[in-house]
């Protein structure tokens, strides 16, 4: 039987499909009426499926179905088909959609990432106990926008009352740099790879601090995070051993909490390193990012698993290739 890999053009769009095409299938980007000439540039897509708006994907999954469709998700669809997206999905789905959930929760994905073992910045349950720099982050936020740091309790009781939202965490500030680790799990082989390392060019976060001090001081700005691009990064080697484990551990955990089969396929473990040189773990991202966009042509790390270049776009087509030629297909999709 013949399949298509296709996905929302956005995102990593892009990669996914070149991945796609490269393992050998056919390609298809489901685009609104905006996107369609843009992602018509590219011959790696076979078809640009034009939609009115991307909810009307649910409309079309009978058509798309018989075409033997698998959808590939990304970090747009959420934004783009809704949260419940998961259940009104009815398309061959690569991962598993039930870790949406301990994802989607803050709280659950910090138990999750607890019962791993894995270090967090500490939370504050209670304004009153804030002893030090914390970061005050908002559900739903996108790419930190609107966050706010706080130096004391004080500070944190004069910023919040300008602002009219009630649900937030408020969290340690971790002083260190920012460090996204981009690993793929396949149930296939049960290995855990490394795939890429990056970190985010946020703005206005990485903008303040290209201007002298004391004009900080006199703009009285706070930093915010939206994500307008990537930086590629390597890693001190003896970082490795941990960042693999850290990435083994949260697999594990997954299996236990979300039984049968957990998470696989790309995540990435976001950090914070400190200056010990100790990894805190902001956030996972259970898809993939867009920071692999970085790595179409395989990275440093991809390169010790790979002899072939291999981008998460392209080894999630090969995953389900192997998984196709062992008869493993329903294993991987959802
Ligand atoms: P996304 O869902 O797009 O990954 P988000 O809205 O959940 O983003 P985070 O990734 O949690 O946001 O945080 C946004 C940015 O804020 C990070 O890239 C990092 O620079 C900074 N940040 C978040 N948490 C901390 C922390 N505990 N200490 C220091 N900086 C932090």
């Amino acid at each position: 039987m013949k399949y298509t890999i296709a996905t929302l053009a956005s995102h990593s769009c892009l990669q996914i499909l070149k991945g796609a095409k490269d393992e050998g299938f056919s390609t298809l980007a489901i685009a609104t009426p905006k996107k369609n000439s843009f992602y018509q540039r590219f011959s790696f897509i076979d078809e640009v499926l034009t939609i009115p708006t991307y909810q009307d994907l649910y409309n079309i999954q009978n058509n798309l179905k018989k075409r033997n469709v698998i959808i590939i998700p990304h970090g747009s669809f959420v934004a783009y088909l809704g949260n419940d997206y998961d259940n009104k999905l009815k398309l061959l789905h690569y991962g598993n959609k039930k870790v949406l959930s301990w994802e989607g929760d803050r709280l659950k994905q910090r138990e999750w990432l607890e019962k791993a073992g894995i270090r967090l910045p500490k939370l504050y349950k209670n304004p009153e106990d804030i002893d030090r720099l914390v970061i005050v982050k908002f559900y739903g936020a996108l790419g930190g926008s609107g966050y706010f740091v706080a130096k004391n309790k004080n500070d944190f009781a004069k910023k919040i009352e300008k602002i009219n939202i009630k649900e937030f965490i408020i969290q340690e500030y971790i002083i260190g740099i920012p460090i996204y680790l981009q690993f793929f799990y396949s149930p296939l082989s049960k290995q855990v790879e490394l795939l890429g390392v990056d970190r985010r060019y946020e703005t206005n976060v990485d903008g303040l601090g290209r201007l002298p001090h004391k004009f900080q001081e006199d703009l009285d700005l706070e930093p915010s995070y939206t994500v307008a691009g990537n930086f590629p990064i390597v890693i001190r080697e003896s970082l490795l051993p941990e960042a693999y484990n850290m990435a083994e551990s949260v697999i594990k955990t997954s299996q236990k909490i979300i039984p049968p089969r957990g998470l696989y396929g790309p995540f990435c473990i976001e950090t914070i390193v400190t200056n010990d040189l100790e990894f805190y773990v902001m956030e996972i991202s259970c898809r993939i990012v867009a920071g692999t966009n970085l790595f179409s042509q395989g990275s440093t790390y991809s390169d010790y698993h790979f002899d072939k270049p291999m981008s998460t776009g392209r080894r999630i087509a090969r995953e389900i290739k192997e998984a196709l030629e062992i008869g493993g297909l329903a294993e991987i999709l959802n």
